[in-house]
C-alpha cells in the first residue's frame, strides 16, 4: 500500500446501489482514515469530512449512479491506481470466494479455462500470478466440486473455548473454568440429539463432520470420548468420507485425547503452529512454544499415526520478517503435515490487534506479498498443491488464505464450505447453518447465537430455528 500522508480523498459515490462494494474496493487502496465518502449510505466513520489539517484535498466521483457495478469498480480502480501508484493483485474482486467464481463460470456457464482467465484479466483486472493460483486451486479441487451433493450435508460442531486468546482472534473463543465447558457440552449434546435424529429420519447423510472452534480438544479425554460417541450414535455415518477434529492448539494435544480420537473413526486433525518462532508465539498470546509443536507431531505419529494432519501458519504476524516466515515454513516442512494452510494476517473487528492498531493491515503489503509468494514456491517444490482458498476483509495487502495439500489429502469439508453447494448443519455457539436449495442455487442462513452462555440458556430455540429452516431442502 503506497500511503501518501499529505492527501485526503473525498469521494462521491452518488448513492450508488453497490456503494458498499465500491467502498470495500476503495479500502484496498486507501486507509479508512485517508478518505471520506460523500452521499453514501456507507460513509466510513474512521475519518471526518474535512480530513487532517494541512492535507491536500482530492475530490473524486463516479460518473453517475446508473453505472453498472462492475463498470463503476473498474472506473474507481483505474482512478485510484493512477493516483496512488498501487494496483491490488486481486484487481476489482472484493468477494471472499474467487475459486467459487471460477467454478461457476466453468461448471454452470460452461466457459473454458481460457475464457475464465480472460474474464479475470480483462474484466476484473486480476494479476497473472493470482489467476494462476486460483486456476490451479480449482483444478485440484475439481474432483470434489464436480460431484453432486445429493442428500448429503456437512456437519460442523463448534467448541468455543481456548486456553488463551490470540492477538488476532475474532472467533467465539472463551477462557473459562472447566465447569463452564461441562455446562456447554450438556447443551451441545441436546442439539446433537435433535439435529442428528432429524437428519437421519429424513435419510440425510453427513458427507463430512468437522469439529472446530475455538479449540475442539478443550474437553478432557472422557468428555471428548462421550461427545464423539454421541455424534456417531445420532447421525447416520454410512456415507461419511471425512471426520475432522481440528485440535489446533498444540497444548491441548495429549496422548489420552489422541487415543480417544483413534478409538473413533476420526480421519484428520489440525496441529496449528501459526509460527515456529518462540518470540512471535509469546507476542501473539499463545501459551505453547515451537518445542510443543514438535512434541504434538511426535505424539500424533506415535498414538494416532493414521490421522491426516493439517497445520495453519500466518504470514505478516507482528515482528516477523520474510526470513522468519521462511524459517517457519522450513521447520514445518521437516515435520511433514499433509496439509499446510497459509493465512495472511487479517485485522478483524473483535480482535485485540485491531484495538492496538486498526490499520496494521495497510503497513506491509510488499513484504507480505513476498511471504505468500515464498510459501507457494516452497510448498510446490515440496509436492503440495493449493486446493482451497478464500479472502477476508482487512487482510494485510488484500491477499488470500490458501490451503496446500499433498495429493489425495484434500479436505472435502473445506472445499464444500467455500463452494457453497451443499447444506451445512452447524451446531454449537456461533455455528451458522446454511440450507442449500439446489433448484434455485440459493443458501438460507440459520445462525445460532455466538455467546456460549446464551446458547446454553436458549438451546431449545436454537433447535427450533433449525426446524423452521434447515431441513426444508430435504422435506
Ligand atoms: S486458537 Fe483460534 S479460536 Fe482460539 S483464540 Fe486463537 S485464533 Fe481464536
Amino acid at each position: 500500500m503506497k500511503k501518501n500522508t499529505t492527501r485526503f480523498y473525498k469521494i462521491d459515490l452518488k448513492n450508488h446501489p453497490s456503494a458498499y462494494e465500491l467502498q470495500e474496493l476503495i479500502k484496498e487502496f486507501l486507509r479508512p482514515s485517508d478518505f471520506y465518502i460523500l452521499n453514501g449510505q456507507f460513509a466510513n466513520r474512521e475519518s471526518s469530512e474535512d480530513g487532517p489539517e494541512n492535507s491536500e484535498m482530492v475530490l473524486l466521483e463516479i460518473p453517475d449512479r446508473e453505472m453498472g457495478r462492475d463498470d463503476a469498480k473498474r472506473y474507481l480502480f483505474n482512478l485510484l491506481r493512477d493516483l496512488t501508484g498501487y494496483a491490488p493483485k486481486w484487481g476489482t474482486l472484493t468477494g471472499v470466494r474467487p475459486a467459487k467464481l471460477v467454478n461457476e463460470q466453468m461448471y454452470l456457464k460452461g466457459k473454458s479455462e481460457e475464457e475464465v482467465r480472460a474474464l479475470f484479466r480483462d474484466s476484473y483486472y486480476v494479476s497473472e500470478e493470482k489467476i494462476d493460483l486460483v486456476m490451479e486451486t480449482c483444478r485440484v479441487q475439481s474432483p470434489v466440486t464436480a460431484e453432486p451433493a445429493g442428500n448429503t450435508v456437512g456437519v460442523y460442531i463448534g467448541i468455543p473455548f481456548c486456553p488463551t486468546r490470540c492477538l488476532y482472534c475474532s472467533f467465539t473463543s472463551n477462557q473459562k473454568d472447566y465447569s463452564e465447558v461441562k455446562r456447554y457440552l450438556a447443551a451441545l449434546h441436546r442439539e446433537i440429539d435433535a439435529v442428528g435424529t432429524r437428519l437421519t429420519g429424513l435419510g440425510v447423510l453427513p458427507e463430512s463432520i468437522y469439529f472446530g472452534g475455538g479449540t475442539p480438544t478443550t474437553p478432557e479425554a472422557p468428555d471428548l470420548d462421550a461427545l464423539l460417541a454421541r455424534t456417531e450414535s445420532r447421525f447416520d455415518l454410512s456415507g461419511l468420507k471425512e471426520y475432522c477434529v481440528e485440535a489446533g492448539r498444540p497444548d491441548t494435544i495429549t496422548a489420552d485425547r489422541l487415543r480417544v480420537l483413534r478409538k473413533h473413526p476420526v480421519t484428520r486433525i489440525s496441529i496449528n503452529p501459526q509460527s515456529m518462532n518462540d518470540e512471535t508465539l509469546e507476542r501473539i498470546g499463545r501459551t505453547h512454544r515451537s518445542a510443543d509443536i514438535r512434541e504434538a507431531f511426535a505424539l500424533t505419529k506415535r498414538e494416532a499415526p493414521d490421522l491426516l494432519v493439517n497445520s495453519d501458519i500466518i504470514a505478516g504476524l507482528p515482528g516477523e520478517d520474510r526470513a522468519m516466515f521462511r524459517q517457519t515454513l522450513e521447520s514445518l516442512l521437516e515435520l511433514g503435515p499433509d496439509n499446510i494452510t497459509v493465512h495472511t494476517l487479517a485485522v478483524k473487528r473483535a480482535s485485540r490487534l485491531r484495538e492496538m492498531d486498526a490499520e496494521y493491515n495497510y503497513g506491509r503489503t510488499d513484504e507480505v506479498g513476498l511471504m505468500v509468494g515464498d510459501a507457494r514456491r516452497m510448498l510446490a517444490e515440496a509436492g503440495y498443491r493449493p486446493y482451497y482458498m478464500y479472502r477476508q476483509k482487512h487482510m494485510t495487502g488484500n491477499y488470500e488464505n490458501v490451503s496446500y495439500a499433498k495429493p489425495g489429502t484434500e479436505s472435502i469439508y473445506n472445499i464444500r464450505i467455500m463452494d457453497e453447494h451443499q447444506t451445512i448443519a452447524a451446531l454449537g455457539a456461533g455455528g451458522i447453518s446454511k440450507a442449500y436449495h439446489g433448484a434455485e442455487n440459493r443458501l438460507v442462513r440459520v445462525p445460532n447465537v455466538s455467546n456460549y452462555d446464551i446458547y446454553i440458556q436458549r438451546i431449545g430455540e436454537m433447535i427450533e430455528r433449525k426446524e423452521q429452516k434447515l431441513y426444508v431442502p430435504f422435506e
